[in-house]
């Protein structure tokens, strides 16, 4: 099925959406992007995204091609037009195309930002089978650049890491830097010891993910404390479980880091849980 897509203000079939190649994203990276799910055909989180992709364009000296409430609309029309109701918005904002290639920043009063905007649709987005049976992780090392707290489109470490897991039969890699987990290659990783939900602080070591800034609140409903510090691959691998989030995969469950079993290799009940009360929550609030 052809979808329709967005592209600097016009909604087109995606046959027929045309961008420059001079455009700085295609030559540089130049470029941030949200994801946004879908549930019952309504936005989760959108309030969110559209503060951290405010901060990701300040950080990079870009300018918003629209306001945060012309961006809303045009997520649902693409959701109504593409009649999604479980799935993905894909949002990109790019430094525009200048006209050629220069490594120095186009003029934004002479060049326009680029604004793409496509649906990927996922019947079954929230009763995927992964959560059922969890998540295979390998360890591999961090090679990003320092300023991971952007949400940029350059995701070729992020991809590599993905082939690495991909290779060694897991389904995802968490990243380590100095000893420590930063981060998986799309998502935020956390491990659970009794009670308490372990994480890595924010820094611009990592993406400030919106599932767990939710998550992070809703810990306190599943009883829960959260301590938000370094842990080791070793720790993880002794936790008593370990889970992911993303906008894409809610809370996903880890059952296995380097070969080593989790647990007796099943999801755990807290994991379980959380991703029950993120579902439940995040669907009374979707837009
Ligand atoms: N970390 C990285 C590196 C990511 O790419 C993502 C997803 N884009 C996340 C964390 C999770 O962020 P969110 O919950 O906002 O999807």
């Amino acid at each position: 099925m052809t979808r329709t897509v967005y592209v600097n203000g016009d909604y087109l079939p995606e046959t027929e959406a045309r961008i420059s190649i001079f455009d700085r994203a295609f030559l540089m990276a130049d470029g941030v992007y949200e994801v946004t799910s879908v549930l019952d055909g309504k936005l989760i989180d959108f309030a969110g995204h559209a503060v951290r992709l405010q901060r990701s364009l300040a950080e990079l000296e870009m300018r918003a091609p629209c306001t945060m409430d012309e961006l809303l609309e045009i997520h649902r029309e693409l959701v109504r037009e593409n009649g999604i109701n479980e799935g993905l918005v894909y949002l990109q904002i790019t430094r525009g195309a200048p006209g050629d290639r220069d490594f120095a920043f186009p003029d934004p009063e002479t060049t326009e930002p680029t604004i793409v905007l496509f649906t990927q649709n996922k019947p079954g987005l929230a009763a995927s089978p992964m959560a059922e049976t969890g998540m295979k992780i390998i360890s591999i090392e961090d090679q990003r650049w320092g300023r991971r707290d952007i949400k940029t489109v350059q995701l070729l470490y992020p991809s590599m890491g993905k082939m690495m897991a991909k290779k060694a039969g897991a389904d995802d890699a968490w990243m380590v830097e100095d000893g420590f987990v930063t981060e998986g290659t799309s998502n935020n990783a956390y491990i659970v010891k009794g009670n308490r939900i372990i994480t890595r602080a924010l820094s611009t070591d990592i993406l400030h993910g919106i599932t767990r800034a939710a998550v992070l609140r809703f810990a306190a409903e599943a009883q829960m404390e959260v301590e938000e510090r370094n842990f080791s691959v070793a720790e993880a691998q002794a936790a008593d479980e370990a889970f992911i989030t993303s906008a894409s995969s809610f809370v996903m469950p880890v059952v296995e880091i380097d070969g080593v079993v989790l647990g007796r290799g099943t999801p755990g009940e807290r994991t379980r849980r959380l991703r029950e009360i993120y579902l439940e929550e995040s669907r009374k609030t979707a837009v």
